[in-house]
């Protein structure tokens, strides 16, 4: 196995409540979509989207919500970690002209990077953002200077539409000539977009997460029922076809120890 490269800290942005960004000193060739495994010595090694590109490094979007991403999330700049990667599949946006990224929570991280390519290239990108409520939605800013039409939803109400991003993903679809939906965030969002798209017959990929221990395929633990494919090779993203026979989709994942545990809604 590949040793993980020992990279340097060299910024980390505020993106909301709980949210940071966190840039290593470190130039990369990925394709928006793929994920670094990220080692914090003495404590673990997990998965991370690619969220930002840049002349001499990239940047992964963080939420605290365990002892890895909290400890992550407490560093500062010129603190070191480790890294491998880039792994997994990209997003392919063929060519299509028109597309709608829908980003739940930290999903919106490989989702703005693929905005930003895919608005180099000329294609039109509706953003469709989710958060819980105001203060933890992220990269409004990042997606105005993009001069794309960025529709936000929270749940509570708090910011733009009150409901789901699918309601907005629906409403879309109805009105629009959409060529192709690439959807990341939690897996109850990415079944209803998959089901929409499928139904609509829309092109639709989806960038599902499952627990990656080595995340090249060596290990086995992310394979899913029935097919036994690995996430973290032949995925993170899919096509929506693909994930729908996936029996555990939308359905069960399985933890670090391998047991089946029932999806429940996570409003990250
Ligand atoms: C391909 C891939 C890409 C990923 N990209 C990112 C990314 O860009 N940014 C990012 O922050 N994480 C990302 N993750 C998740 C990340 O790898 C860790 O699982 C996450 O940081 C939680 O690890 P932890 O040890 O801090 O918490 P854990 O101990 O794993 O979890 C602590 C508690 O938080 C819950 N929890 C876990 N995740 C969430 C969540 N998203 N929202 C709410 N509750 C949650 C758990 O169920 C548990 O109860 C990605 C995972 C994969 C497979």
């Amino acid at each position: 196995m590949e040793a993980p490269e020992i990279v340097k800290i060299t910024k980390i942005i505020d993106e909301a409540e709980g949210i940071k960004s966190i840039f290593l000193e470190k130039k990369i060739d990925a394709s928006p979509g793929q994920f670094v495994m990220v080692w914090i010595p003495r404590m673990d090694e997990k998965p991370f989207a690619i969220a930002y590109m840049e002349k001499d490094g990239f940047g992964i979007t963080v939420a605290a919500v365990g002892p890895f991403s909290n400890k992550f999330c407490s560093m500062k700049p010129g603190d070191k970690v480790g890294f491998r990667g880039p792994y997994g599949t990209g997003y392919n946006l063929g060519n299509a002209k028109k597309v709608v990224m829908v980003g739940g929570g930290y999903g919106s991280a490989s989702l703005a990077l693929l905005g930003e390519v895919a608005m180099k290239r000329g294609v039109e990108v509706v953003f469709i953002t989710g958060a819980r409520t105001k203060s933890r939605l992220i990269y409004e800013d990042r997606i105005k200077k993009l001069n794309a039409k960025n529709i936000i939803a929270t749940d509570d109400g708090s910011y733009g539409i009150k409901g789901r991003v699918t309601d907005a993903l629906e409403d879309i679809l109805k009105k629009e000539k959409i060529d192709k939906v690439f959807a990341c965030g939690p897996e109850l969002m990415l079944k209803k977009v998959a089901d929409i798209c499928i139904e609509k017959n829309v092109d639709c990929e989806v960038s599902i997460e499952r627990y990656y221990k080595c995340g090249f395929g060596l290990c086995g633990h992310c394979c899913v029922d029935p097919l036994g494919i690995r996430v973290c090779v032949e995925g993170p993203v899919i096509d929506a076809k693909l994930a729908q026979q996936i029996t555990e989709f939308g359905n069960y994942h399985r933890l670090k120890s391998g047991r089946k545990e029932k999806l429940g809604v996570v409003n990250e």
